[in-house]
């Protein structure tokens, strides 16, 4: 039964956190938003209806139990509340400020249309960041303690992370390799601070530490350990280590020296917020210069936006598809042309040379075999931007796993990335694992926290049956 706290989605408006001025927060990388005060989380998750069938819940990949956790809310038992959210999710502030909610749970919520949507996300950040405020977030107690037995996770992304506490919370050593020097793969060094926090991120890392995870940090499998040599140190592996081949821009020029890949600058420019000295800063830095980005995704927004934060003269963002067939968030865009981006819409590089680039007006054509229609150039109408610094976004591949592994017989999909049972997510090798974006290729934060605590169970079965094999052999 609702209570009478619930249902107030009539009467009240809704209202997604403040966000910061434009010139404020043009000024720095923190967080654009502000966050809720308790008065207004309340009031807002009182705003839901309590569907029977809630399709936020449905629409959220880890099914969190969103109706209860904002009926608590509402009811100022956010303690509780945070409890029912820890239950199914790792890292929930961390969804809260990143998950592309407009096209999950909120987009999906039954008030949307009149209404607007309950403020899931928000209200989701506030229940956890709260709980870290009031020490509710306790330390890991492993339940007990599994002789000896060990995991290596090869990826310290949301994906492997997500595992690491699961599987240190069975009771198993947990050794995490990763090639960087600090843990969080993209949450750490992809995604900048505008939208998410480092300590947000680096606190998750320190409580995985303290409950004794091992962490290998600057541990690059294939040049430190081929897969065999930690397939031999652990009973189980799990690769988790996402997708980083970066597609190429086609064109004459692309490979100058001011033309840059998206991850490379991001990884600067986040280093750069870590206060880590950045090797070539200047070639880096937007400052004072008229920016590029070629691309239409999340990675274009993200680096748009740190182009504007770095002082850069002006910052426009050519995608070759309109606003309508874009595939990065809506609300990103949003944010990205308040902060005085241009976009150019239907528009795709032909040559990028001495200080501009030269660019080929685009129109849609017919349906491809994936339902999307496809650009084609409109001949003589090519025009010409000003460009000191190009940065290539246009989205990631796997890498050649079995090749860097030194592991021929791991099986891989025609996309390169790893093939496994979908029941088990076990891989062609036995007792090796694989989960988040290299096993589904470029996706998002939630589905790789998704991966990583449905792979538990299955690494749990295989420990235990190795354990009775070994125990049938030792009788
Ligand atoms: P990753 O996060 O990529 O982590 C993989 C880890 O494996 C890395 O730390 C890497 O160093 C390590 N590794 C790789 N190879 C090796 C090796 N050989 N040896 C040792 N370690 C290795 N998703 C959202 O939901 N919301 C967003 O706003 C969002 N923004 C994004 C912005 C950018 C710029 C990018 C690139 C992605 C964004 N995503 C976003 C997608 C999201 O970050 C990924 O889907 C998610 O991080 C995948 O998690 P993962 O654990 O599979 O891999
Ligand atoms: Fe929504 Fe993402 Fe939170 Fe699920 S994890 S409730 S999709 S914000
Ligand atoms: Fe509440 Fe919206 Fe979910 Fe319904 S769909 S339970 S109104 S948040």
């Amino acid at each position: 039964m609702a209570t009478k706290k619930m249902l107030k989605f009539i009467d009240r408006p809704q209202a997604q956190p403040t966000k910061r001025a434009v010139d404020e927060r043009a000024e720095d990388f923190l967080e654009i938003s502000r966050p809720y005060i308790l008065a207004k989380a309340e009031e807002q998750a009182g705003r839901c209806s309590q569907c029977g069938v809630p399709f936020c819940q449905v629409h959220c990949p880890l099914q969190n139990n969103i109706p209860d956790w904002l009926k608590l809310t509402a009811e100022g038992r956010l303690e509780e509340a945070y409890e029912l959210s820890a239950s199914t999710s790792t890292m929930p502030e961390i969804c809260g400020r990143i998950c592309p909610q407009d096209r999950l749970c909120e987009g999906n919520c039954v008030i949307e249309k009149d209404f607007g949507a309950v403020t899931i996300g928000a209200v989701e950040k506030f229940i956890t960041d709260t709980a870290w405020e009031q020490g509710w977030v306790k330390p890991i107690v492993p339940v007990a303690d599994r002789s000896g037995q060990s995991v290596g996770i090869i990826g310290a992304g949301p994906a492997g992370l997500t595992a690491a506490e699961l599987m240190r919370v069975k009771g198993y050593e947990v050794h995490v390799y990763d090639r960087h020097d600090r843990a969080g793969g993209l949450l750490t060094y992809g995604i900048p601070g505008f939208k998410l926090e480092k300590p947000v991120v680096m606190r998750r890392v320190q409580r995985l530490a303290d409950a004794g995870v091992v962490f290998h940090q600057n541990f690059e499998v294939g040049r430190d350990a081929s897969l065999a040599e930690l397939r031999a140190r652990h009973d189980a592996v799990l690769i988790a280590t996402g997708v980083y081949k970066a597609r190429e821009v086609d064109v004459q020029g692309a490979d100058g020296p001011n033309v840059l890949p998206a991850l490379d600058y991001l990884i600067a420019s986040n280093r750069a917020g870590f206060g880590d000295a950045v090797p070539e800063a200047a070639r880096f830095d937007a400052h004072g210069k008229h920016v590029v980005v070629i691309g239409g995704g999340d990675t274009a927004m993200d680096c748009v936006r740190t182009a504007v934060r770095q002082g850069a003269l002006s910052v426009k963002c050519l995608y070759r598809r309109d606003r309508a067939n874009m595939p990065g968030s809506a609300r990103e865009v949003m944010n990205a042309e308040e902060e005085g981006v241009e976009f150019v819409w239907l528009a795709a590089p032909a040559r990028i040379e001495g200080g501009a680039v030269v660019a080929s007006r685009m129109r849609l054509g017919q349906a491809g075999p994936d339902g999307r229609r496809a650009p084609e150039a409109e001949p003589g109408a090519d025009f010409s931007t000003p460009a000191d610094m190009v940065i290539k976004a246009l989205g990631f591949d796997a890498e050649d796993l079995p090749g860097a592994f030194g592991a021929p017989e791991l099986s891989v999909t025609r996309w390169g990335t790893i093939r496994v049972d979908h029941k088990t997510m076990m891989t062609s090798l036995p007792g090796v694992f694989a989960v988040g974006d290299i096993v589904r290729g470029a996706s998002l934060v939630v589905w790789a926290v998704r991966d990583g605590r449905d792979v538990v169970p299955a690494m749990h079965q295989w420990m235990r049956a190795q354990l009775a094999t070994a125990k049938q052999e030792a009788a």
